[in-house]
């Protein structure tokens, strides 16, 4: 496992998190079009955030099952927080918020979440 830094724009939002990320996913959904997301999701254990508690407003859209947290100071949506169906807690990973990662060199893995 490494470990990798993310955090929003403006750094007010720091987190590190645990994973390989080699595979990017990247939905045709309204929402992660517009936000043009390329997402990993990890469980929740994974995700530790350094600082940044208080810093986010929370968007939910659709069934609200997923907390969409942005920064209130820049807007960036760096991390989301989830349930899988079966109920484990995950963190979603913009990977676009991730320091020192080659985003050219990630497999893209295109999910049609338009048509859910
Ligand atoms: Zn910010």
């Amino acid at each position: 496992m490494t470990t990798y830094t993310g955090g929003c724009h403006c750094g007010k939002i720091a987190y590190a998190v645990e994973g390989e990320f080699n595979e990017a996913i990247v939905c045709n959904c309204s929402h992660c079009a517009m936000k043009g997301f390329r997402l990993a999701f990890v469980p929740r254990e994974a995700f530790t955030l350094k600082k940044g508690e208080g810093e986010w407003s929370t968007y939910h859209f659709n069934k609200g099952a997923i907390d969409h947290n942005f920064c209130k100071t820049c807007g960036v949506e760096s991390f989301a927080f989830g349930k899988m169906p079966d109920g484990m807690e995950i963190a979603a990973i913009n990977l676009n918020c991730i320091d020192a990662l080659d985003l050219s060199k990630l497999t893209v893995q295109d999910v049609d979440g338009k048509s859910v």
